[in-house]
Protein backbone atom coordinates (compact mmCIF):
# COMPACT_ATOMS: atom_id res chain seq x y z
CA UNK A 1 0.00 0.00 0.00
CA UNK A 2 1.53 3.67 -0.89
CA UNK A 3 2.33 5.69 2.25
CA UNK A 4 -0.63 7.93 3.65
CA UNK A 5 0.90 11.64 3.68
CA UNK A 6 -1.81 12.76 5.44
CA UNK A 7 -0.75 10.61 8.69
CA UNK A 8 2.48 11.86 11.24
CA UNK A 9 4.86 9.09 10.58
CA UNK A 10 4.26 8.74 6.51
CA UNK A 11 7.39 7.24 5.08
CA UNK A 12 9.24 6.80 8.51
CA UNK A 13 11.15 3.82 9.83
CA UNK A 14 10.86 2.50 13.24
CA UNK A 15 12.07 -0.12 15.70
CA UNK A 16 10.49 -1.43 18.94
CA UNK A 17 12.74 -3.26 21.39
CA UNK A 18 10.67 -6.02 23.82
CA UNK A 19 7.54 -5.55 20.88
CA UNK A 20 6.06 -9.23 21.54
CA UNK A 21 3.42 -8.07 23.98
CA UNK A 22 2.82 -5.82 26.65
CA UNK A 23 3.51 -1.24 26.20
CA UNK A 24 6.16 -2.53 23.09
CA UNK A 25 3.14 -4.17 21.11
CA UNK A 26 1.03 -0.75 21.96
CA UNK A 27 3.62 1.10 20.33
CA UNK A 28 4.51 -1.02 17.82
CA UNK A 29 0.80 -0.65 16.26
CA UNK A 30 0.40 3.06 16.89
CA UNK A 31 3.42 3.71 15.32
CA UNK A 32 2.30 1.32 12.42
CA UNK A 33 -1.24 3.21 12.81
CA UNK A 34 0.40 6.88 12.26
CA UNK A 35 2.13 5.70 8.86
CA UNK A 36 5.58 3.96 9.61
CA UNK A 37 7.23 1.15 8.88
CA UNK A 38 8.21 -0.89 11.72
CA UNK A 39 10.61 -3.61 13.07
CA UNK A 40 9.73 -5.74 16.02
CA UNK A 41 11.97 -7.46 18.56
CA UNK A 42 12.29 -9.64 21.81
CA UNK A 43 13.23 -12.61 22.40
CA UNK A 44 9.43 -15.18 21.61
CA UNK A 45 9.17 -15.25 17.89
CA UNK A 46 5.85 -16.82 17.72
CA UNK A 47 4.22 -13.32 19.40
CA UNK A 48 6.85 -10.88 16.73
CA UNK A 49 5.65 -13.22 13.65
CA UNK A 50 1.76 -12.47 14.93
CA UNK A 51 2.70 -9.05 15.38
CA UNK A 52 4.71 -8.48 12.06
CA UNK A 53 1.43 -9.70 10.68
CA UNK A 54 -0.89 -7.24 11.97
CA UNK A 55 1.45 -4.16 11.16
CA UNK A 56 1.54 -5.93 7.42
CA UNK A 57 -2.20 -5.60 7.95
CA UNK A 58 -2.03 -2.05 8.28
CA UNK A 59 -0.78 -1.52 5.33
CA UNK A 60 3.27 -0.97 6.75
CA UNK A 61 6.10 -2.94 5.75
CA UNK A 62 7.49 -5.09 8.76
CA UNK A 63 10.05 -6.87 10.20
CA UNK A 64 10.41 -9.26 13.24
CA UNK A 65 13.96 -10.35 14.25
CA UNK A 66 14.15 -12.42 17.51
CA UNK A 67 16.86 -11.11 19.65
CA UNK A 68 18.21 -10.75 23.68
CA UNK A 69 18.79 -7.62 24.17
CA UNK A 70 21.01 -8.34 27.11
CA UNK A 71 23.33 -9.86 24.60
CA UNK A 72 25.73 -7.45 22.51
CA UNK A 73 25.88 -9.92 20.06
CA UNK A 74 22.70 -10.75 19.15
CA UNK A 75 21.82 -6.81 19.34
CA UNK A 76 24.57 -6.34 16.66
CA UNK A 77 23.02 -9.31 14.48
CA UNK A 78 19.36 -7.74 14.99
CA UNK A 79 20.28 -4.16 14.28
CA UNK A 80 22.58 -5.51 11.32
CA UNK A 81 19.08 -7.17 9.80
CA UNK A 82 16.77 -4.72 10.26
CA UNK A 83 18.83 -1.54 9.22
CA UNK A 84 19.57 -3.55 5.61
CA UNK A 85 15.44 -5.19 5.51
CA UNK A 86 14.57 -1.42 6.19
CA UNK A 87 17.14 0.54 4.55
CA UNK A 88 17.95 2.79 7.65
CA UNK A 89 16.07 3.76 10.43
CA UNK A 90 14.28 6.88 12.17
CA UNK A 91 12.84 6.13 15.30
CA UNK A 92 14.36 3.93 17.75
CA UNK A 93 12.05 2.74 21.08
CA UNK A 94 13.84 1.31 23.66
CA UNK A 95 11.14 -0.43 25.49
CA UNK A 96 12.00 -4.03 26.21
CA UNK A 97 12.53 -4.40 30.10
CA UNK A 98 11.96 -6.46 33.02
CA UNK A 99 10.67 -5.59 36.66
CA UNK A 100 12.07 -8.01 39.39
CA UNK A 101 11.64 -7.17 43.56
CA UNK A 102 13.29 -8.30 46.60
CA UNK A 103 13.88 -6.81 50.03
CA UNK A 104 17.12 -4.90 49.81
CA UNK A 105 18.21 -7.12 52.72
CA UNK A 106 19.47 -10.71 51.28
CA UNK A 107 18.77 -9.31 48.23
CA UNK A 108 20.67 -11.39 45.50
CA UNK A 109 23.57 -10.26 43.30
CA UNK A 110 22.29 -12.32 40.35
CA UNK A 111 18.72 -10.35 40.77
CA UNK A 112 20.75 -6.66 40.76
CA UNK A 113 22.66 -7.83 37.57
CA UNK A 114 20.11 -9.24 35.88
CA UNK A 115 17.71 -6.14 36.39
CA UNK A 116 21.03 -3.69 35.49
CA UNK A 117 21.04 -5.82 32.67
CA UNK A 118 17.81 -6.10 31.11
CA UNK A 119 16.59 -2.30 31.81
CA UNK A 120 19.92 -0.74 31.37
CA UNK A 121 22.79 -2.15 29.73
CA UNK A 122 20.39 -3.30 26.90
CA UNK A 123 19.43 0.38 25.98
CA UNK A 124 22.87 1.01 25.39
CA UNK A 125 23.58 -2.04 23.48
CA UNK A 126 21.06 -1.16 21.19
CA UNK A 127 21.18 2.38 21.00
CA UNK A 128 24.96 2.17 20.65
CA UNK A 129 23.87 -0.41 17.47
CA UNK A 130 21.77 2.57 15.76
CA UNK A 131 23.10 5.61 16.58
CA UNK A 132 25.69 5.78 13.86
CA UNK A 133 22.98 5.36 11.06
CA UNK A 134 20.80 8.13 13.34
CA UNK A 135 24.01 10.65 13.33
CA UNK A 136 25.04 9.55 9.50
CA UNK A 137 21.63 10.97 8.16
CA UNK A 138 21.43 13.90 10.77
CA UNK A 139 17.99 13.12 12.32
CA UNK A 140 16.31 10.44 14.43
CA UNK A 141 14.39 9.51 17.17
CA UNK A 142 15.10 7.61 20.39
CA UNK A 143 12.70 7.17 22.64
CA UNK A 144 12.70 4.66 26.32
CA UNK A 145 10.50 3.22 28.03
CA UNK A 146 12.01 3.81 31.29
CA UNK A 147 9.48 3.92 34.68
CA UNK A 148 7.90 6.05 37.31
CA UNK A 149 11.22 4.48 39.24
CA UNK A 150 13.15 6.60 36.86
CA UNK A 151 11.90 9.44 39.28
CA UNK A 152 10.97 8.20 42.64
CA UNK A 153 12.51 5.43 44.90
CA UNK A 154 10.41 2.22 46.15
CA UNK A 155 10.61 -0.79 48.50
CA UNK A 156 11.81 -3.68 47.34
CA UNK A 157 12.30 -2.38 43.69
CA UNK A 158 16.17 -1.48 44.82
CA UNK A 159 17.82 -2.97 41.70
CA UNK A 160 15.13 -1.89 39.02
CA UNK A 161 14.81 1.31 40.52
CA UNK A 162 18.41 1.96 40.22
CA UNK A 163 18.34 0.94 36.36
CA UNK A 164 15.35 2.88 35.53
CA UNK A 165 17.23 6.12 37.36
CA UNK A 166 20.25 4.91 35.32
CA UNK A 167 18.82 4.92 32.06
CA UNK A 168 17.33 8.54 32.70
CA UNK A 169 20.99 9.33 33.13
CA UNK A 170 21.70 7.85 29.76
CA UNK A 171 18.85 9.71 28.29
CA UNK A 172 20.02 12.98 28.82
CA UNK A 173 23.82 12.18 28.22
CA UNK A 174 22.89 11.00 24.75
CA UNK A 175 20.42 14.09 24.41
CA UNK A 176 22.94 16.08 24.94
CA UNK A 177 25.66 14.70 22.86
CA UNK A 178 23.56 13.87 19.58
CA UNK A 179 21.65 17.51 20.05
CA UNK A 180 24.21 18.72 17.32
CA UNK A 181 22.94 15.73 15.05
CA UNK A 182 19.03 16.59 14.91
CA UNK A 183 18.82 13.42 17.06
CA UNK A 184 15.95 13.78 19.82
CA UNK A 185 16.23 11.14 22.90
CA UNK A 186 13.57 11.32 25.57
CA UNK A 187 12.01 8.97 27.73
CA UNK A 188 8.52 8.36 29.18
CA UNK A 189 7.77 7.22 32.79
CA UNK A 190 5.01 5.25 33.28
CA UNK A 191 3.56 4.24 36.54
CA UNK A 192 1.90 0.69 36.91
CA UNK A 193 0.68 -0.68 33.35
CA UNK A 194 -2.20 -2.80 32.29
CA UNK A 195 0.32 -5.16 31.05
CA UNK A 196 1.90 -9.34 30.95
CA UNK A 197 4.61 -7.43 33.74
CA UNK A 198 1.86 -6.30 35.65
CA UNK A 199 0.18 -9.65 36.15
CA UNK A 200 3.10 -11.01 37.15
CA UNK A 201 3.71 -8.30 39.65
CA UNK A 202 0.40 -9.31 41.01
CA UNK A 203 0.80 -12.85 41.22
CA UNK A 204 4.18 -12.33 43.18
CA UNK A 205 2.20 -9.62 45.74
CA UNK A 206 -0.27 -12.42 46.02
CA UNK A 207 1.71 -14.95 46.62
CA UNK A 208 3.83 -13.45 48.93
CA UNK A 209 1.05 -11.35 50.91
CA UNK A 210 -1.74 -13.95 50.80
CA UNK A 211 -3.66 -11.24 49.33
CA UNK A 212 -5.79 -12.43 46.13
CA UNK A 213 -5.45 -11.74 43.28
CA UNK A 214 -7.95 -8.98 42.95
CA UNK A 215 -6.61 -7.07 45.81
CA UNK A 216 -3.07 -7.35 44.24
CA UNK A 217 -4.15 -5.40 41.83
CA UNK A 218 -6.31 -2.90 43.38
CA UNK A 219 -3.33 -2.07 45.64
CA UNK A 220 -1.27 -1.33 42.51
CA UNK A 221 -4.11 0.46 41.00
CA UNK A 222 -4.82 2.37 44.06
CA UNK A 223 -1.02 3.83 43.74
CA UNK A 224 -1.95 6.22 41.00
CA UNK A 225 -4.07 9.01 42.18
CA UNK A 226 -6.56 7.82 39.23
CA UNK A 227 -6.71 5.15 40.82
CA UNK A 228 -6.50 3.00 37.56
CA UNK A 229 -4.02 1.13 35.54
CA UNK A 230 -2.34 3.18 33.00
CA UNK A 231 -3.20 1.47 29.69
CA UNK A 232 -0.78 0.33 27.53
CA UNK A 233 -2.45 3.07 24.38
CA UNK A 234 -1.44 5.79 26.82
CA UNK A 235 1.87 5.09 26.63
CA UNK A 236 2.19 4.51 22.85
CA UNK A 237 0.16 7.78 22.00
CA UNK A 238 3.35 9.47 23.95
CA UNK A 239 5.73 7.26 21.48
CA UNK A 240 3.77 8.86 18.63
CA UNK A 241 4.00 11.98 19.34
CA UNK A 242 7.88 12.48 20.25
CA UNK A 243 8.37 10.45 17.33
CA UNK A 244 6.57 13.24 15.37
CA UNK A 245 8.86 16.01 13.73
CA UNK A 246 7.02 18.44 14.94
CA UNK A 247 8.34 17.34 18.32
CA UNK A 248 11.95 18.10 17.15
CA UNK A 249 11.92 20.70 20.24
CA UNK A 250 11.70 17.85 22.79
CA UNK A 251 15.12 16.25 23.60
CA UNK A 252 16.50 15.21 27.41
CA UNK A 253 13.03 14.97 28.85
CA UNK A 254 11.26 12.59 30.27
CA UNK A 255 7.44 12.74 30.48
CA UNK A 256 5.77 10.97 33.70
CA UNK A 257 2.44 8.93 32.81
CA UNK A 258 1.28 8.31 36.22
CA UNK A 259 -2.17 9.74 36.96
CA UNK A 260 -0.57 12.38 38.76
CA UNK A 261 1.32 10.64 41.43
CA UNK A 262 4.74 11.85 40.40
CA UNK A 263 4.74 15.70 39.52
CA UNK A 264 8.02 16.90 37.70
P1 LIG B 1 5.97 -7.09 29.40
O1 LIG B 1 6.66 -8.06 30.30
O2 LIG B 1 4.51 -7.15 29.30
O3 LIG B 1 6.65 -7.16 27.96
C1 LIG B 1 8.06 -7.01 27.89
C2 LIG B 1 8.55 -7.21 26.49
O4 LIG B 1 9.98 -7.11 26.52
C3 LIG B 1 8.20 -8.56 25.92
O5 LIG B 1 7.92 -8.47 24.55
C4 LIG B 1 9.48 -9.36 26.17
O6 LIG B 1 9.56 -10.38 25.20
C5 LIG B 1 10.56 -8.29 25.99
N1 LIG B 1 11.80 -8.63 26.68
C6 LIG B 1 11.98 -8.91 27.98
N2 LIG B 1 13.25 -9.23 28.22
C7 LIG B 1 13.90 -9.16 27.01
C8 LIG B 1 15.22 -9.43 26.60
N3 LIG B 1 16.17 -9.82 27.46
N4 LIG B 1 15.53 -9.25 25.29
C9 LIG B 1 14.59 -8.86 24.41
N5 LIG B 1 13.31 -8.60 24.75
C10 LIG B 1 12.98 -8.77 26.04
O7 LIG B 1 6.42 -5.63 29.92
P2 LIG B 1 5.69 -4.22 29.83
O8 LIG B 1 5.07 -4.06 28.52
O9 LIG B 1 4.89 -4.03 31.04
O10 LIG B 1 6.96 -3.26 29.98
C11 LIG B 1 7.64 -2.70 28.88
C12 LIG B 1 8.60 -1.64 29.39
O11 LIG B 1 7.88 -0.68 30.16
C13 LIG B 1 9.69 -2.19 30.31
O12 LIG B 1 10.88 -1.50 30.06
C14 LIG B 1 9.16 -1.85 31.69
O13 LIG B 1 10.18 -1.72 32.64
C15 LIG B 1 8.47 -0.52 31.43
N6 LIG B 1 7.47 -0.16 32.39
C16 LIG B 1 6.42 -1.00 32.63
C17 LIG B 1 5.48 -0.66 33.59
C18 LIG B 1 4.33 -1.55 33.94
O14 LIG B 1 3.65 -1.28 34.93
N7 LIG B 1 4.04 -2.59 33.18
C19 LIG B 1 5.57 0.60 34.34
C20 LIG B 1 6.72 1.40 33.98
C21 LIG B 1 7.62 1.02 33.04
P3 LIG B 1 10.38 -11.75 25.37
O15 LIG B 1 10.13 -12.23 26.77
O16 LIG B 1 9.80 -12.60 24.30
O17 LIG B 1 11.80 -11.40 25.11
Amino acid sequence: MASDQTLVLSGKRAVVTGAGRGIGRSIALALASAGADVAVTARTSLELDTLAGEISALGRRSLAVSCDVTDPEQVQRMAATLLEGLGGIDILVNNAGNAGSHKFLNHSDKLWHHMLAVNLTSVYYVSKAFAPGLVEQRSGRIITIASIASRVGGSYIAAYTAAKHGVLGLTRALATELLPYNITVNAICPGYVDTPMTDGSVANISARTGMSEAQARETLAKSNPQRRLIEPQEVASIAVFLAQDSSKGITGQAINIDGGGVMS
